[in-house]
């Protein structure tokens, strides 16, 4: 299609090729070489972290996560409704129970004081996840799991660099979870990363990731374990991608900006916040319609959008809506957002003028409602 605006698009401008080409010359291709440590090493320290474990996706990272911590059956995991499925996902795969609760309706994210009322004496983590790329309130987050001696596993797969008072997340909680999926903020085509700060925990997740394998001890398994190993491969793109993520998350963020400065006089539309205790990364630009626009117009928008050459993405649906975690209980805030919010082309390689020729389609089908 011409002038087609995707999404997001990966920036391959770097060290890729270079990487990638002395994988291929030396023959380290899997999981064994240079790369996968240099990029957990690395990637770690990016995030402020003593350990990474790099992993084949970030789902893998939070099953693992879980795994490793010892959650399963009979134990509950407090989630937010408004999130991608794999939160959900890892919880199942470990056979315990995800508890859905609402979000905040201005950071899209997990409400603390909904957590609270979650817990109960089977209650064993929180997975609070940084939504689109805002960072969750992870003070009263912490001092809730602190308070109810309960475990914290980020799932921080859309929100690499944010920061929650100076802190990047990831880093803050027991486990910090990570994607490198291909339009995630930095890419290794499909790839994930656990980070933390607890050794015995790090040497499970290897372990674990590895078929459970001994690690002093070849072809002894004392547990089941997994292959969830990243390769060489994907970690030479991951380190070439690390090389450049400062320049990414600039570029998310005056992306950002752009929007708001275009839409900012746009009635009826809600912006993407970012609270003052947070840097926003905005994995993806996303916009609500109000009520007077009503649900059908988001998707008429879309549509509209779609005709022009510009592709947008709805948000999530609320997990408790769906066959596999469905849950009754009063969730309006996720509701509400699920129905009227969409992400608008969001890519680090968008042209100003680009941006601006989507505000004004958005513009032109909003008039057309009014
Ligand atoms: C992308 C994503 C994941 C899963 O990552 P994969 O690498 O695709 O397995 C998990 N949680 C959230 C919130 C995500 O956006």
């Amino acid at each position: 299609m011409r002038n087609f605006i995707p999404i997001a698009e990966p920036l391959f401008e770097g060290n890729e090729l270079k990487y990638l080409t002395d994988c291929i010359s030396s023959g380290w291709i899997s999981s064994v070489g240079k790369y996968v440590e240099k990029f957990e090493k690395e990637f770690a320290a990016y995030i402020g972290c003593k350990y990474g474990v790099a992993l084949h996706t970030g789902t893998a990272a939070l099953h693992l996560s879980l795994a490793a911590l010892g959650i399963g059956k009979g134990d509950e995991v407090i989630i937010p409704t408004l999130t991608f499925a794999a939160t959900a996902n890892a919880v199942l795969y470990v056979r315990a129970k995800p508890v859905l609760v609402d979000v905040e309706q201005d950071t899209w994210n997990i409400n603390p004081q909904l957590v609270e009322n979650a817990i109960t004496e089977k209650t064993k983590a929180i997975i609070p996840v940084h939504l689109y790329g805002h960072p969750c309130d992870m003070g009263s987050i912490a001092k809730i799991a602190q308070k109810h001696n309960i475990i914290i596993i980020e799932d921080a797969a859309e929100a690499h660099g944010a920061e929650y008072k100076d802190k990047k997340v990831g880093g803050v909680g027991t486990v910090g979870c990570f994607s490198f999926f291909g339009n995630k903020i930095i890419t290794t085509g499909e790839g994930g990363i656990c980070v933390c700060n607890d050794r015995h925990i790090a040497e499970r997740l290897a372990k674990l990731r590895d078929h459970g394998m001994s690690k002093d001890k070849r072809y002894w398994h004392d547990e089941i374990g997994f292959n969830y190993r990243m390769t060489n491969l994907q970690a030479a793109v991951g380190v070439a991608q690390l090389e450049r993520i400062d320049t990414f998350i600039t570029r998310k963020r005056e992306i950002a900006h752009q929007y708001n400065d275009y839409l900012s006089d746009v009635g009826g539309l809600v912006l993407p916040v970012e609270k003052d205790w947070a840097k926003n990364v905005f994995w993806m630009y996303s916009i609500l319609l109000e009520k007077d626009y009503d649900s059908v117009s988001r998707d008429s928008l879309i549509i509209f959008l779609r005709k022009e050459g510009i592709e947008t993405r709805p948000i999530f649906y609320p997990l408790h809506k769906m066959p596999p975690y469905r849950q009754n209980g009063s969730f309006p805030n996720a509701q509400y957002i699920s129905a009227s919010g969409l992400s608008l082309p969001s890519g680090v390689t968008l042209k100003e003028g680009q941006i601006k020729y989507v505000c004004e389609k958005i513009k032109k089908c909003l008039r057309s409602y009014i």
